[in-house]
């Protein structure tokens, strides 16, 4: 089988053609990067209508250069694209074009989840059977396991994702987008300070913490108000050195993400943990994880980065699995959907009964 695959959720519009029976992954991605602040919507749709059809034409002449078949043949099997979760403008261009190749190329349209995606391209890479899956993305934070034809939200965040909880702890500083790289880099240097740590059962919070490290940030007495907004200053106004709260935030936060994916590991009784989002690139986190893992006899499985940050990667793979299993789109029902949860995906590529 071979899938062309489009993403263009948020910030990645990315192409990319996987072949099932080489188990090649070629992508071709265009990042929108702000000038300042964080994701604007209309820019980032912006982005996607021009680099969409860019990435999608290298894509394609990938495509072509690696077909061995008959020339008056599609040299893909079918069109993946995200429908969804992500934002509602990129999404739109992002259905459009893969309505309009799947017509072209007269090859069916498959919808995938992007939350599943990036969850099963960590099944795929590490070849784990019945993985819990912890994603740690941009906009959303959860753990997914498989039972009963669904994956099913184990635990979740009660407010932003994770990625865009440190975003916005960044952006209050004045570093520029996105703010995951740098709070990793300056906590190299940092020490421990007394942060919120919020964990309720399986769910957890972010906004506590986040508000308590611009309040460092700032000084307690807020007499740093006026500091203005000199770009990259790595010195905090209030006496709390900025190293020292990216450290406690990275500690803390990673720190509840690990603890919960270990409560699930342990209610699903599974002994395997796949990490999944772009938060995944992380270090520390993968070190939080992996010796959790270690401790459990767990095996723990990071994908590569160019497959953990957004990626046109893991929709063509798991299109693929998803055609495979006969799953396309009526054009009809090609519809996106910004909210589109991962449990409202009926799971018909696992052969795996529930027990
Ligand atoms: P979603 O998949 O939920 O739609 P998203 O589209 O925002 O999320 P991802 O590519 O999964 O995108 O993740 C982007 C996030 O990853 C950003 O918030 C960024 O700050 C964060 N990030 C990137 N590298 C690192 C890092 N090394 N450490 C921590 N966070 C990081």
């Amino acid at each position: 089988t071979r899938i062309l695959g489009i993403e263009g959720t948020a910030w990645a519009a990315s192409a990319a053609v996987f072949d099932g029976a080489t188990d090649d992954v070629f992508i071709e991605s265009d990042a929108y990067e702000p000038d300042s602040g964080g994701i604007h919507p209309r820019e980032a749709a912006e982005h996607m209508h021009d680099a969409i059809p860019r990435v999608v034409e290298t894509a394609l002449e990938h495509a072509h250069n690696t077909f061995d078949g008959p020339a008056d043949e599609a040299p893909i099997d079918a069109v993946a694209f995200s429908q969804g979760p992500g934002l509602g403008p990129c999404l739109r261009i992002v259905g459009t074009a893969a309505r309009a190749l799947s017509q072209a190329l007269e090859v069916p349209l498959v919808g995938v989840n992007h939350m599943v995606a990036h969850l099963e391209i960590g099944r795929h890479t590490s070849g784990f059977d019945s993985p819990v899956c912890l994603n740690a993305s941009g906009a959303n934070a959860h753990l997914l396991a498989y039972r009963n034809g669904r994956y099913r939200v184990l635990g979740e965040t009660m407010d932003t994702g994770v990625g865009n909880a440190i975003d916005k702890f960044t952006r209050h500083v004045g570093w520029t987008h996105p703010g995951g790289p740098k709070v990793e880099a300056a906590a190299e240097d940092g020490q421990y300070i007394d942060l919120p740590y919020v964990v309720k059962g399986m769910d957890f919070s972010f906004s506590g913490i986040m508000s308590a490290a611009k309040q460092a940030h700032d000084g307690v007495s807020a007499s740093s108000a006026s500091g203005g907004s000199s770009d990259e200053r790595r010195e905090s106004d209030g006496g709390t050195p900025i190293e020292d709260i990216c450290f406690s935030l990275q500690e803390n936060i990673f720190g509840m993400l690990t603890e919960v994916a270990e409560r699930a590991l342990s209610l699903t009784g599974s002994d395997e943990l796949v990490l999944g989002g772009g938060v995944g690139q992380n270090a520390r986190l993968r070190e939080m994880l992996e010796a959790m893992c270690d401790q459990r006899g767990a095996d723990f499985h990071a994908p590569e980065p160019r497959f953990l940050r957004d990626n046109a990667g893991m929709i063509a793979v798991l299109g693929a699995k998803m055609y495979d299993a006969g799953e396309t789109l009526a054009l009809e029902d090609s519809r996106v959907d910004p909210n589109y949860r991962p449990d409202q995906v009926p799971v018909v590529w696992r052969t795996d009964e529930p027990e």
